[in-house]
């Protein structure tokens, strides 16, 4: 049995102050919820001031993107050691809008998901069609395209610590989600897809996010399908009330 686990991508919204404030809001808002694993992923800035307001909670820390070198001429960058000594325990790698907007291939997110597990992090790694894609009817390619690349090189061992988000990117920040059952069908793919990898036992292990417009509305209908463990929530994170729901939803 897989534990739920919601994160939340707060993309590039709130200040360290603000992050900090929402947090101290947040924990009290969640401090009766149990059999979920809660994240948040706040900008670089906001990471050290979120670690401190988390403090005697068990919502975890979470980044939203990483170099995959420990450190080196790369201005602008965030390396893996860095992350690690803050205390994050999860990073988002391959997200939809680092692939559009700053060029990231399967290669670049392949090494950094490698240099994350050597670091001791857990990706949570993105993968899913643009709407040409689905129209087109090579959802299920893309999506095999995206997890064996990205994935190349893993270890069983390591997967065991793998997060997969699919995540349609017609879905994403747009109002429509996918229908569970569409939903479910990429995730069951893509657990297919682990099994090859890693084998049965390993693959049963992972956790399959869904992610694209989630909110209290949907999460139920989404978490009750077998092949998806929880969600990737952007918008919806960025509010106390409507994560808080859906973290209680789950
Ligand atoms: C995301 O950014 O990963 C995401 C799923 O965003 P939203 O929930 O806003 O669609």
């Amino acid at each position: 049995m897989r534990k739920p686990f919601i994160a939340g991508n707060w993309k590039m919204y709130k200040t360290p102050v603000e992050a900090a404030a929402f947090v101290r809001e947040l924990k009290d808002s969640l401090k009766d919820v149990s059999g979920v694993d809660v994240a948040v992923c706040p900008p670089f800035p906001a990471l050290w001031p979120v670690k401190e307001a988390l403090e005697g909670s068990d919502i975890a820390l979470g980044a939203q993107n990483m170099h995959f070198e420990k450190e080196g001429a790369f201005t602008g960058e965030v390396s893996p050691a860095m992350l690690q000594d803050l205390g994050v325990k999860y990073v988002i790698l391959g997200h939809s809008e680092r692939r559009a907007c700053f060029g990231e291939t399967d290669e670049l997110i392949n090494q950094k998901i490698k240099a994350a597990f050597t670091w001791g992090l857990n990706p949570i790694f993105c993968v899913g069609e643009t709407l040409e894609e689905r129209e087109r009817g090579i959802t299920k390619a893309v999506v095999e395209i995206q997890v064996l690349k990205g994935l190349a090189e893993v270890t069983a061992e390591q997967a065991e610590n793998l997060t997969i988000a699919y995540e349609p990117v017609w879905a994403i920040g747009t109002g429509k989600t996918a229908t569970p059952e569409d939903a479910q069908e990429v995730c069951r793919f893509i657990r297919e897809l682990l099994v090859n990898l890693f084998g049965k036992e390993i693959a049963e292990k992972v956790r399959i996010q869904y992610g694209g417009s989630v909110k209290p509305e949907n999460i139920k209908e989404l978490i009750v399908q077998p092949d998806i463990d929880g969600a990737l929530v952007g918008g919806a994170s960025l509010k106390v009330d409507s994560f808080t729901a859906i973290v209680k939803g789950s």
